[in-house]
């Protein structure tokens, strides 16, 4: 007897059922995402279709996708993209995947922002270009200057400014703020650098062991990027301008005491939406 092929729902099912193995992962969703994206569909076409039966090539990508998810490479990486801001940004492993908290580092910075007119604003080690994107699109009368010291990931950043059409950000290539103009004073300079502890165990955990780890660990206490930044970024702030910092959940108190130490003033420490410190402000020393 001739077995038929399956269709969606059964496509989906299936391959759910195989991915609840995995562990941090949103089985269901995630499948429909996979399938959806091997159909070149959007997925509420899974629902109106329950029964249908995609080209055999089509389930064989799909199920490709599958395989490789459950060997733990991160849904961004075979999808290609991530959204962010409602944005579709591109990022490969040679980026970090955008996290949902980050987006707090660009609703303050448009908040910093207001008011001043015709505003410059860094962005340093911008990785998929996702928070210097965030804030150009929100904000067409600012000029962003983005730095990435990888070259794979400024590729990306580069590539995914253009293809949002956002002409008013410019790129440097190079460590924190040794890629910026040095004449140029900025009215914010904002980062997302990599903060984890060399030895945390989150490292190993979900999609991390995937993702650069240079991006991702800055020494024992996770705080050696963020002793590189808070001195360098003083040169380049335009009076009164302001640093934005993200940083974990437990390192708002010891960032503030290094801006404290290189005379940043009005040091603020934010919440993210899961009620975590995640972003301290600081204004440049008088
Ligand atoms: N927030 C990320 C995480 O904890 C870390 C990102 C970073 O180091 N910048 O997974």
């Amino acid at each position: 007897m001739a077995e038929t092929a399956p269709g969606i729902q059964q496509l989906v099912r299936d391959a759910a059922g195989r991915l609840e193995a995995l562990p941090h992962a949103n089985a269901r969703l995630e499948t429909e995402v996979l399938l959806a994206a091997a159909l070149d569909k959007p997925r509420t076409y899974l629902f109106a279709w329950p029964e249908k039966q995609p080209p055999a090539q089509q389930v064989r990508a799909f199920e490709q996708a599958v395989q490789r998810r459950l060997a733990g490479e991160p849904l961004a990486y075979i999808l290609g993209y991530r959204e962010f801001w409602s944005m579709r940004l591109e990022v490969t492993p040679d980026t970090l995947i955008p996290r949902p908290e980050t987006e707090l580092l660009a609703e303050l910075a448009l908040g910093h922002l207001q008011g001043i007119a015709e505003a410059r604003i860094a962005d340093l080690g911008t990785g998929s270009g996702a928070v210097a994107a965030a804030v150009a699109q929100s904000c067409r009368r600012c000029q962003v200057f983005a730095t990435e010291a990888a070259p794979a990931a400024l590729d990306v950043a580069r590539r995914n400014f253009r293809r949002l059409g956002l002409h008013n950000i410019d790129t440097g290539s190079g460590h924190w703020c040794q890629a910026l103009p040095p004449r140029q004073r900025f009215h914010l300079i904002l980062s997302n650098p990599p903060y984890v502890r060399a030895d945390d165990p989150r490292l190993k955990q979900g999609d991390l062991p995937w993702e650069p780890q240079a991006a991702l660990k800055a020494g024992p206490d996770g705080l050696d990027a963020l002793r590189e930044i808070i001195p360098q970024a003083r040169a380049h702030l335009a009076p009164a301008g302001r640093l934005l910092l993200e940083h974990g959940y437990d390192q708002g108190r010891a960032v503030r005491r290094l801006l404290q130490a290189d005379g940043y003033r009005g040091l603020e420490t934010h919440r993210d939406p899961a009620g975590h410190d995640r972003v301290t402000a600081a204004q440049a020393p008088a």
